[in-house]
């Protein structure tokens, strides 16, 4: 409709009412302006379920890319606070555009790279890694995290998922493999899509 400013954030349409959030997590991704590094809908909606938020919490989106989890964990409880550090400055102000064209302006973004640019944020009771991962940040994290924090990895290299197998010896919490697949045109026929697996680890500091 002609009404919204911006052209992707528009929401379902909801008979005769215009368009409107859903309340749950795993928004479609046309919700959010994104350059393809998005967490997509799927995934983002279980990301979100392991994230856990409640009432009052404070979220750490490392790699915030598009802004899509910590503008989920926000949408979820207006008291929500959320935090996402991004090394890409262009990246940082369209998850900054993100959280406004959603309501969630106090959405607050630290453009640096991870993870020195975690140093002097206010401690969180969930952090999701979306980018950046390594053995320094997860060491760095047990460090500094009280007991107790919430974590949540997602992997889509080799590399990472190895670094996760191994972390999760070391740190207890649970390995997910999330393999989906979309039907898409196959000639004049359908078959299926499939995306690059994602590892996830869930943890508790
Ligand atoms: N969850 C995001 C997508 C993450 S893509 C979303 O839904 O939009 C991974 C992001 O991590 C990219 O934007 C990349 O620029 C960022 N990144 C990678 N390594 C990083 C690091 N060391 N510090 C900060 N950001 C990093």
């Amino acid at each position: 409709p002609e009404d919204i400013a911006h052209p992707v954030a528009v929401g379902i349409e909801v008979a005769g009412n215009g368009p409107a959030i859903p309340l749950t997590p795993g928004l479609a991704d046309t919700f959010f302006e994104h350059d393809g590094q998005i967490t997509k809908q799927a995934v983002r909606s279980l990301t979100l379920c392991a994230l856990a938020p409640q009432p009052g919490e404070r979220l750490w989106d490392i790699g915030a890319g598009s802004g899509s989890i910590a503008i989920e964990w926000l949408l979820a409880h207006p008291d929500n606070q959320a935090i996402g550090f991004e090394q890409r400055s262009e990246r940082a102000a369209r998850a900054r555009r993100n959280a406004q064209n959603l309501g969630v302006d106090w959405l607050e973004i630290n453009e640096g790279h991870a993870p020195e640019v975690l140093e002097n944020a206010p401690l969180p009771d969930a952090v999701f890694i979306g980018g950046g991962l390594s053995q320094a940040l997860l060491d760095l994290l047990w460090q500094r995290l009280p007991r107790g924090t919430r974590v949540v990895a997602n992997a889509v290299t080799l590399e990472s998922e190895a670094l996760l197998a191994h972390w999760q010896q070391q740190a207890g919490g649970e390995l997910l493999r999330l393999e989906l697949a979309h039907a898409a045109p196959m000639g004049t026929r359908r078959g299926w899509k499939a995306s690059y697996p994602i590892v996830q680890w869930r943890g508790v500091r």
